[in-house]
């Protein structure tokens, strides 16, 4: 199971409403307003600590 970053929700990927590559890694979401939601502003949910 994938986590998706917007929500939170556990998210099957085979069955996952869209997904998104960001910086090498594909992120899965439950909805296509998630997948919005974090194409808008990608580091706000991925959530790693800035250097
Ligand atoms: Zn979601």
């Amino acid at each position: 199971m994938a986590v998706d970053p917007v929500c939170k929700m556990s998210v099957e990927p085979a069955k996952a409403a869209a997904q998104s590559t960001y910086k090498g890694r594909t992120y899965y979401f439950c909805a296509v307003g998630c997948k919005q939601k974090f194409d808008r502003e990608p580091e706000k949910y991925v959530g790693e600590p800035q250097p």
